[in-house]
Formats: structure tokens, sequence, C-alpha cells
């Protein structure tokens, strides 16, 4: 049997699980001993534990799975298409994809989401933001450089994706973000202060005043075992960085969890957990919820922030709504406030961006 890279398991032991077959890996949640039969199990189970647990999907639902044909996004497809046929959730599934317009990456990463369509026969909708907007980011980084790019990047990427969960008409989108995501967000947002939005980074439903509720069925599911399942299931996905990836202050946030599982597994668990805990007196007013003047698209403000970025680039200044968006501004008020209210980029933003 092959092994899964780096983990040697000792010759002789059985399948701590079944006790009949010899282990193929070494589970890296629970370091149990684990044949490989066991581990799709125990894989499959626990993300079908969470969806039921949490409620995530109502029979007769649609569901739209953010595909970005990375590694997170295809498992998910893979595991929600087999959960959903196994245990009868009766939900309609479809692949949402964004074309943010990177040559060299996500039109090669498109290719690898169309041959998921085929693989597990889910309707594939892309939408680009040439269309929505006008601009690719090629075009976008060609105006202001690799500076802020990720910001425009992310936060076209929020609406685009609500707007194509719309056009597919459905009632929920489920994204990849890993237990690993969460807790890199967890530690990112205790590392800036940012005590609001830490409080909700953990939450695995989101957004359900607005206009399509996300939902994280991976919150729990570890970012190697999900490298796992890909390696030995042989998923067909992609796993190049984005070329306009600046990806430091976040990259070591990730490389010190990294550090932290190989010490204590639990670690990425804790992390999630201690996030959950926090929490925050409930005087700060947040704003109310409208409609973008411009766009029609959920906002608090006038003009939602994709707009006011959308009227920088037309208008030859870029800069404009960066600064205010998100300062290093600890007064949280004023931070929602000039956010427009748009939620803060919760996917990565973005190293291998999965959404
Ligand atoms: Fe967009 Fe992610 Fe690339 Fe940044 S790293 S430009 S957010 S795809
Ligand atoms: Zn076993």
């Amino acid at each position: 049997m092959e092994e899964a890279q780096g983990v040697k398991p000792k010759k002789k032991a059985f399948c701590s699980i079944c006790n009949q077959r010899k282990p193929a890996l070494k589970r890296p949640k629970t370091l149990d001993q684990i044949c490989r039969e066991c581990f799709y199990a125990v894989f499959e189970d626990e993300i079908h534990r969470v969806i039921v647990d949490n409620q995530l999907f109502k029979p007769g639902e649609r569901v739209a799975i953010g595909a970005s044909g990375g590694k997170d996004s295809t498992v998910l497809a893979y595991v929600l298409s087999e959960l959903n046929r196994r245990h009868n959730y009766g939900l309609d599934l479809f692949l949402l994809s964004v074309d943010e317009g990177i040559t060299g990456y996500r039109d090669d990463s498109l290719e690898t989401v169309k041959r998921n369509e085929i693989q597990y026969g889910l309707p594939l909708k892309v939408v680009s933001y040439k269309d929505l907007y006008g601009w690719t980011m090629d075009e976008i980084v060609k105006l202001i450089g690799l500076k802020n790019n990720c910001t425009f990047c992310g936060v076209f990427r929020r609406q685009a994706l609500d707007r194509g969960a719309a056009l597919l008409k459905v009632d929920k989108l489920a994204t990849g973000h890993n237990a690993d995501d969460i807790a890199e967000t967890v530690l990112l947002n205790i590392l800036r202060g940012d005590i609001a939005r830490l409080s909700r980074c953990t939450s695995i439903t989101t957004g359900e005043d607005g206009p399509i509720p996300r939902c994280k069925p991976f919150k729990y599911t570890y970012e190697k075992e999900i490298v796992m399942y890909a390696y030995f299931k042989r998923l067909d996905y992609f796993s190049t960085e984005c070329i306009y990836s600046p990806n430091a202050y976040r990259g070591f946030a990730r490389e010190f969890i990294k550090d932290l599982e190989r010490m204590r597994p639990r670690a990425i668990l804790d992390i999630i957990r201690s996030g959950e805990n926090f929490r925050i007196s409930t005087s700060t007013k947040m704003p109310e919820q409208g409609t973008c003047e411009r766009c029609g698209y959920i906002s608090s403000q006038k003009w939602c922030k994709a707009c006011v970025l959308l009227e920088g680039l037309n208008r030859g200044l870029p800069k404009l709504g960066i600064n205010r968006s998100r300062g290093l501004n600890s007064d949280h008020t004023k931070d929602v406030k000039r956010s427009n209210g748009t939620k803060n980029i919760e996917s990565k933003q973005c190293g291998t961006l999965d959404f």
C-alpha cells in the first residue's frame, strides 16, 4: 500500500480502528495509525456529523460549492456529492467559480474545475470580474501594482460569489475553508486586535441576514487530511499559488500554526475553540443593512465597497476606498463604518487560494 508522504507507520501494527488491515497512514488529527479504508470512513463521517449537528443544509435546498479547482474545494465537491447520495440530504449541488482574470493561474485552475464538472456530474457556473466589473485582475495589477491588489480581489470575489449564487438561484453557498484556515484567521484577528471579527470568524454559517448564507463544512477538517484524502483518492485538483500573492504576514501565521501542530496536533482545534469562546460586549452598534444605490448589492452605506473601489479604478484614482476601508484603526465602530459594513475577506488572501 502507498504511504502518505513523510508518514511512516510501523510495519507490523494493525489499523487502530478496524484491527484487521495494515495501517497506511498516521492520521494527522489524532496520530492514530489507520488503514486507508478507515481513513476514508472517519474523514467522511466527521464531515457528515458536522453537517448534521450544525444543520448546515435542509432537504430540497440548492447549494453552490465555491470551486477554485484547489484541493479544498475539490475535496468538498467530491465529499458533498458522496454524502448527499449516501445520506439522502436531498440537495441540488452546483459548482460556482470566479474568474478573476489572472493569466497563468486562474485560467489553468478553471480547466480543473471544468474537469470536476464532468467527473462529479455537477453543473458549473463561472462568473468573471471582467463581465461583472469591466476589469480583470491582470488589468488592475497593471494599474495599481502589487500593493492592495488582494483588497480589490477579495472585495470583488465576495460580491462575485454572491452574484453567481443569485444567478444559480441557490439557497446556500458552501466554501472549502478548513480548520487550518480558521485557526489562521483567529490568530490574524488577534494579531490585528480585531476583536469584532475574531468573534465571528469561527461561525460555521455566516451571512444569514444577507442574500445567501455561507457555510463551512470543513470547519473542523485538517488541511493535511484534505491533502491525504485527495492524494489517496487521486482527485484532480490544481495546486499552484496565485502569481500576485503577497502572502508574507498571513504566511508567517500559517507557518506558526503548522509548527504548533507538529508538536501538538490538537493545537488547531484549540485555537478555533479559543476564537469561539471570545465574547465582545454587544453595546457596539452594528451598521444597518441596506442596499447599494449604485448596484443594488447589500451595503450599509450609500455605495457598496466594490462600487467604491470600482469608481476609483474607473476614475484613475485606484487609492479611492483603499485607506478608508480597513485602516490599522483599533476603533471598531469607525472601522465597521468605514468598511461599508462589508465583512472582512475571510477567504484566504490568498496563497493557494481556495474559497
Ligand atoms: Fe486575488 Fe488571491 Fe491572487 Fe490576491 S492572491 S490577487 S486575493 S487570487
Ligand atoms: Zn482500518
